[in-house]
């Protein structure tokens, strides 16, 4: 399934770019929800957390320490932020390639469910 991340890799789209391997690209959000908002996105095609492979584990860790990396770069590790990734559609996943927003720069809201009662 071709997604506007697909093309981003592909370069046929524009990004704001933070951090490229062969593996992993990262870049800006282009509606950012704080000071600080990247996407962390593998090159691979997966659609969703749903569809890692344990052949992806490797690559997941990986995605994990190039959050590490670009949170120092962004002078946010030590005021801290939040990894994010939205699976299917009740959280809200918009695109159907697997991507970890990394937040901070600001003092974040709490994280919540949604506004039903789970009592
Ligand atoms: P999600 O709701 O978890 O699927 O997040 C998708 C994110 O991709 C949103 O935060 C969008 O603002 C972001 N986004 C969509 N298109 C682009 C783009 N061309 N460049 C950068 N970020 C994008």
């Amino acid at each position: 399934m071709t997604t506007v991340f697909s093309k981003i890799i592909e370069g046929s789209i524009p990004c704001n770019k933070v951090f490229e391997n062969e593996r992993i690209l990262a870049f800006h959000d282009i509606e950012p929800a704080a000071p600080v908002h990247v996407l962390i996105i593998p090159k691979k095609v997966i659609a969703s957390m749903n569809d890692v492979q344990t052949e992806d584990l490797p690559l997941i860790g990986e995605i994990h320490a190039v959050a590490q990396q670009l949170a120092a770069e962004l002078g946010i590790a030590e005021t801290g932020y939040r990894l994010i990734n939205n699976c299917g559609p009740d959280s809200g996943q918009a695109v159907a390639h697997l991507h970890y927003h990394l937040l901070g720069g600001a003092r974040l809201g709490a994280l919540t469910g949604n506004s039903a009662s789970h009592a």
